[in-house]
């Protein structure tokens, strides 16, 4: 089977150029002069380096001075560690602004993360894109940094290349014709080598993935427990040791492979050398060939077969990292579905809206709207109607699976409607500015996100300009001051242990209110809460609901949960099932109407204990 040929957007050279202006957008050019630099250093590093036995042998050949042999050889002694001084002295220099580069384009990959259209995240045909282009960044060996070295070898080997045939012109012909195809063959048997390693890439990496996976589980602090009660530990090492035997197996396969082709090369290194001593034995019979220039011819051939072999090599390898290229450019320049800075100003919007009146300023709409995920067979939403006022505290509740979760994405504009429209101030959000968009809500979801940094940056979700007095305030309303001021570092401590020693974990409790502090100081003019309480208890979820009812004032506030008397307190329910709104209306109005959400409350109250939430809460 033959390596598969990727096809890929942009070729080799067009890939070379990106990566040239990319030096230059770094105000790197200079690794560019640097490369072609080494690579012409180590050529003439490498011919010196051929050069001192046989220009050694001439000066005894012709019974030099002592003191001419002592001045040749320290000539060639400092000539050499002159070159290879500059050669590793230009290698550093060079090696800081190669990261630079793939740094600029690492950080071009990271904005396009943060700002691609949400599907886009969510596309496993653009993840796999994705990895493979984090791969051309990830380390030194990463695509946009290894080029360099490849593009120095190539020229390095190119310029070889010619000033060892020219050396071997002296010769005859014949000698170059069987170098040349003795290094093409060895280059076709390492290619074969490469391809059974690539075609067996998939199996290796599998079964690397499960040895890190069987030894991430035995650390995995959520196991812990498990493993000790059921007595897993024998059954996880039984599943570490047939994994290795597995990939003992292939690597008994690699080796013969590996060796067969180690014993044809060598049969090919001694046909070459065989032919080269050949005719050089037989020009010196002939023709008197000094035994310097045997020397000199001999390792000629050696070095002609190296420049070839590194020329094939290099080209293999450029062309492995213009495949990584080319997937890194498709995904930065993938297209957007949503608008962006081309969108209409929401500002501008809001201000024209405001002036003409007609009271839609604020409203959120679902018009007909029906939703199926890329790639589902089935839609998830059909034909939803719903408007919400500004102001309005609307609950979304419904059993698992309803739709509920995918109904808030549609709202905040993750997502867009396969069929309708969502408007807000009659506006479709097609249109707007999506980023602005965003900037109109304040949503906590079900995983939510804490990052490793202080807690007043957490509040804020920034590290500049953060408004103490304000986060001091949110953290208040949030019931976290006292559990706050406790720390020694106060509104500095960091939160988690894996980025700083000194970090905190935060309960679940706590972290809650954390969000809702979040929430309180970003001080959007639409509050989503999507089930952040999911893993509470359903007292503790009435609790949080309640306090961020009492927070958010006049704001148009959406809570959605599937325990429905954590929402009671809204002013309109809608029960969501499968994908539709099946009932609209006050708590009251519903349990008078005795439908499913009457039903579903009686059932959800007997359960939780309707009593305790009477007493508690009524
Ligand atoms: P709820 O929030 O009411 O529990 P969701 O909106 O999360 O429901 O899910 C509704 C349906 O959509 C479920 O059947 C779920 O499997 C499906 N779904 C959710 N997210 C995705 C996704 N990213 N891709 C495909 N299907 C999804």
């Amino acid at each position: 089977m033959r390596r598969k040929i990727e096809k890929s957007k942009y070729n080799i050279w067009q890939n070379v150029r990106y990566m040239l202006r990319m030096a230059c957008r770094s105000r790197k050019s200079g690794v560019i002069v640097l490369c072609v630099l080494t690579s012409i250093l180590q050529v003439f590093s490498s011919l010196t380096g051929m050069l001192v036995t046989p220009v050694i042998l001439r000066c005894v050949e012709e019974r030099a001075l002592f003191s001419e042999l002592m001045w040749t050889i320290a000539a060639f002694a400092v000539v050499m560690m002159a070159l290879s001084g500059v050669i590793t002295y230009v290698d550093k220099n060079s090696q800081l602004d190669k990261v630079t580069v793939r740094r600029d384009i690492l950080l071009d990959l990271i904005k396009k993360d943060c700002t691609t259209s949400y599907p886009n995240l969510e596309s496993q045909a653009v993840g796999k894109m994705r990895r493979r282009a984090y791969n051309s960044v990830s380390g030194n060996s990463g695509a946009t940094e290894a080029v360099w070295i490849t593009l120095s070898d190539i020229i390095k080997s190119a310029g070889g290349f010619i000033l060892y045939l020219l050396m071997l012109t002296a010769v005859d012909p014949v000698i170059i014709i069987v170098t040349a195809s003795t290094a093409a063959a060895g280059y076709g048997l390492n290619c074969y080598t490469k391809n059974w390693k690539y075609r067996h890439k998939e199996e290796v990496s599998s079964y690397g993935n499960k040895r890190w996976h069987i030894t991430r589980r035995a650390k995995d602090i959520r196991l812990a427990k498990d493993l000790r009660i059921f007595g897993m530990e024998s059954w996880l090492y039984d599943m570490y040791e047939s994994v290795m035997t597995l990939y003992r197996g292939h690597l008994r396969k690699r080796e013969r492979v590996c060796l067969a082709v180690d014993v044809l090369n060598a049969l090919l290194v001694f046909c070459r050398n065989g032919i080269a001593y050949f005719y050089l034995i037989s020009m010196t019979l002939r023709q008197g060939l000094p035994v310097s220039e045997f020397l000199l011819y001999f390792a000629a051939v050696g070095g002609f077969t190296t420049w070839i072999g590194g020329i094939l090599d290099g080209f293999g390898k450029l062309y492995e990292h213009s495949l990584d290229l080319s997937m890194l450019r498709e995904y930065l320049e993938l297209p957007e579905m949503f608008l962006f800075d081309e969108g209409e100003s929401i500002d501008e919007f809001m201000a024209n809206c405001s002036k003409e009146g007609g009271g839609a300023e604020g409203c959120l709409e679902l018009k007909n709207v029906s939703f199926r995920y890329p790639g589902a067979k089935e839609d998830v939403l059909h034909h939803i109607n719903l408007v919400i006022k500004p102001g309005e505290k609307l609950a979304i509740v419904g059993l698992n699976g309803a739709g509920k979760t995918t109904l808030v994405k549609l709202l905040c504009g993750f997502y867009d409607p396969t069929e309708g429209e969502v408007l807000f101030c009659g506006k479709n959000v097609r249109s707007l500015n999506r980023k602005e968009y965003y900037s109109l809500f304040s949503a906590v979801f079900q995983n939510f996100s804490v990052l490793e940094v202080t807690l007043a940056e957490n509040v804020a979700q920034t590290d500049v300009d953060i408004e103490m007095e304000r986060v001091r305030e949110c953290i208040e309303k949030a019931g976290l001051t006292e559990r706050i001021e406790r720390l020694p570092a106060g509104y500095e401590t960091h939160i988690g242990r894996k980025v700083y020693e000194d970090g905190i974990e935060l309960s679940g409790g706590e972290m809650q209110r954390l969000m809702l502090a979040r929430a309180l100081y970003k001080d959007a003019p639409i509050i989503v809460l999507d089930e952040p309480t999911a893993a509470l208890d359903p007292l503790a979820e009435h609790d949080i609901y309640q306090k961020y009812s009492d927070m958010t004032g006049k704001r148009t506030s959406i809570y959605i949960s599937h325990r429905l008397a954590s929402t009671r307190f809204c002013d309109r329910i809608i029960y969501l099932k499968k994908g539709q709104i099946a009932e609209s209306g006050t708590h009251e109005e519903l349990l008078r109407a005795n439908g499913e959400y009457a039903c579903l409350f009686e059932v959800q109250s007997k359960y939780y204990g309707e009593e305790k939430w009477e007493r508690k809460y009524s």
